[in-house]
């Protein structure tokens, strides 16, 4: 199993190999959500992020291999930087893998066992203040059919769009940063979603990338009507890029998902981050030097 632990020993191993990582922000918790960062600064950035829901913490470890591939491969040509950030969700990641044994504040402490109906959280999805995370960003937050609207192991929306810490400096670093494109790694089903109600050019757009994505990892694409307030969504919505969630791991598998899909899942992606970058900054050069990217804002 990846434990946030270990996340923060990879960071350091990538560190000290030279390769920039920072801290994203803060948790609920106060734990750091760190980043590692592959490529060049000339302002075309795309952010990688993995483990938003708690259970999916193979992901995170996902995500980290696809940031290991591009330092190995440093030949490869890299038309901007990728900000991976492995473990958005790193407080619900330890309660999935330790229990609420980590959690200091005792009434914390058994409203969580109180909401989670006893003492196995393996299938957690949410924070550790039972925020589903993949539903709290402002991206028609609320409407989702599968929204919950009080504290539950998944699908509660929060009290407010942005109310939990995790969205909060996911926005801001998101913001600040200022990406091209964005991928979201999720688990399970072999699936690309790509839509979030864009018209005209961009629809066209999006979904290209989508159909190479598609073509890239063997995954179908899906539309999923009735799912919103999700990172994906509020990238389409607020910076009108292509963002994507791609759901890694074979469906005949049942969570906790089995680590012995790792590999399979590295090699269906390994290249996938550095691809699409290039891809989605060939095209906007293009079309800035013909000055016909004014159709996509
Ligand atoms: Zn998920």
């Amino acid at each position: 199993m990846f434990r946030y632990q270990d996340l923060l020993k990879e960071v350091e191993m990538f560190s000290r190999h030279g390769v920039e990582t920072g801290v994203v922000g803060e948790t609920e918790l106060k734990q750091y959500i760190p980043y590692i960062f592959v490529g060049n600064k000339n302002g075309n950035y795309m952010i990688v992020q993995g483990a938003m829901h708690a259970r999916e913490h193979l992901t995170a470890l996902v995500t980290v291999c696809l940031a290991k591939y591009l330092v190995k491969n440093s030949d490869l040509p890299i038309d901007g930087g990728i900000y991976f950030v492995p473990m958005t969700n790193p407080d619900g990641v330890r309660l999935c893998q330790e229990g609420v044994g980590f959690v200091a504040d005792k009434e914390r402490k058994s409203n969580l066992l109180k909401i989670n109906g006893g003492s196995d959280f393996s299938l957690w999805k949410a924070n550790a203040d039972g925020v589903d995370l993949n539903v709290n960003f402002d991206a028609h937050w609320g409407e989702g059919v599968q929204n919950s609207y009080y504290r539950s192991a998944g699908n509660y929306v929060g009290k407010a769009p942005f109310s939990a810490a995790e969205t909060r400096v996911l926005k801001e670093f998101t913001e600040r940063i200022k990406p091209v494109v964005t991928v979201s790694y999720h688990l399970k089903g072999e699936e690309i979603y790509w839509e979030f109600g864009q018209k005209a050019h961009r629809r066209f757009r999006d979904k290209r990338y989508a159909e190479a994505i598609s073509r890239y990892t063997g995954y179908p694409l899906v539309t999923l009507k009735g799912s919103v307030g999700g990172y994906k969504d509020w990238c389409i919505e607020r910076f009108k890029i292509p963002a994507y969630t791609i759901e890694v791991g074979n469906d005949r598998f049942e969570h906790p998902f089995p680590y012995s899909q790792l590999s399979v899942i590295v090699q269906q992606n390994e290249d996938l981050p550095r691809r699409l970058l290039n891809s989605v900054v060939r095209d906007r050069k293009r079309l800035e030097k013909t000055g016909l990217d004014a159709l996509y804002n």
